[in-house]
């Protein structure tokens, strides 16, 4: 049987933790990540990828920052609109290139696309979402005083970093235009880095200093497609219980209403596995009918229904 799937990469998938992250490096990573898409697809699969952006934007951030006496800095908004334009580029050329090679014509499109959320979130209250570098006390104070930003301490890893808000994700702006690209038979990528988050302000779209989670603007745009599977693909084959203890327990098929009792148990780390989680299960709460959390190796076998973490109704 063959179906409609929204997969989720991981901003690790396309550029690792050790790496540096030259254009040569995140383009392997993204044609491991797109060999995993290509096989779906020649399975009959219908495919909308989504992806995260974290060790992109933080890149463009200091590029921002360091000519900034030459080139005027571009605000956040501006930022992930940029690297969706540079990760949807390496995407749609490495996924055609494999596609080609299976003698699939597809057309591959990546839809630079916004993500409308609530001014009135309580997230604009409470900036968590650590982005960019990290700074020393003194570099910090000034970004506060200069601009405004909430910094926060990471004492772990030595120094101060830019929190913003991360606001729930409401709808997805262009769903119409994803879902007839989709049913032209294309294959779309849409709201990378978690989409652009934009609030609505007396009948306009303006962008804000925010960033949405990925995976939960995946969600979203899953409902919106009316896909039958959400699939995130992480560094992780299965979430788990009691996460890197002793009686560490791996989840394999869970209902919808363990998946809810185990996250309001706190299982799930915030800004990591939580919001994974927390996607999957709205998903099924919206109509879909299957959610996979699994690692890019094991997509495949996951969609078979022998691998990863699946939660149904
Ligand atoms: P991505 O870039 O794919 O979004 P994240 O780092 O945000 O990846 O989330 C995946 C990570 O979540 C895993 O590498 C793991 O360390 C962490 N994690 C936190 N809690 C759990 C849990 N309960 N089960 C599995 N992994 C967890
Ligand atoms: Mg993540």
């Amino acid at each position: 049987m063959t179906e409609r799937i929204v997969i989720a990469f991981g901003g690790n998938a396309i550029l690792r933790a050790k790496q540096k992250g030259t254009a040569e490096e995140q383009q392997a990573n993204v044609h491991t990540a797109c060999l995993a898409v290509a096989e779906l697809v020649s399975d009959g699969h219908q495919v909308i990828v989504t992806h995260g952006n974290g060790p992109q934007v933080g890149a463009v951030l200091l590029q921002n920052e360091i000519s900034k006496d030459q080139v005027p800095a571009m605000p956040l908004d501006v930022c992930g609109a940029a690297t969706q334009g540079q990760i949807g580029y390496m995407i749609q050329q490495s996924l055609t290139n494999i596609l080609l090679t299976k003698g699939i014509m597809k057309l591959v499109v990546s839809l630079v696309t916004q993500v409308l959320v609530d001014a009135s979130d309580s997230a604009f209250q409470n900036p968590t979402k650590p982005i960019g570098s990290f700074y020393k006390t003194e570099e910090a104070e000034a970004f506060t005083r200069e601009k405004g930003w909430v910094m926060k301490e990471d004492k772990a890893r030595g120094g101060w970093r830019r929190v913003v808000p991360s606001p729930d994700p409401i709808s997805i702006v262009e769903r119409t235009a994803i879902k007839s690209l989709l049913d032209s038979g294309a294959i779309v990528i849409a709201a990378g880095g978690g989409g652009i988050p934009v609030v609505q302000c007396e009948g306009e779209f303006r962008g804000v200093e925010a960033v949405i989670d990925k995976d939960l603007a995946g969600q979203r745009l899953a409902i919106d497609v009316q896909a039958d599977t959400l699939m995130i693909l992480t560094d992780v084959a299965q979430a788990a219980l009691h996460f890197n203890a002793p009686e560490q327990i791996n989840l394999g098929a869970i209902s919808l209403k363990e998946a809810q009792l185990y996250y309001s148990e706190g299982h799930f780390k915030a800004g990591s596995m939580g919001p994974k989680i927390l996607a999957a299960i709205r998903f099924i709460e919206d109509g879909g009918k299957r959610s996979i959390i699994t690692s890019l190796e094991m997509a495949g076998e996951a969609l078979r229904g022998q691998a990863g973490t699946i939660i149904k109704s």
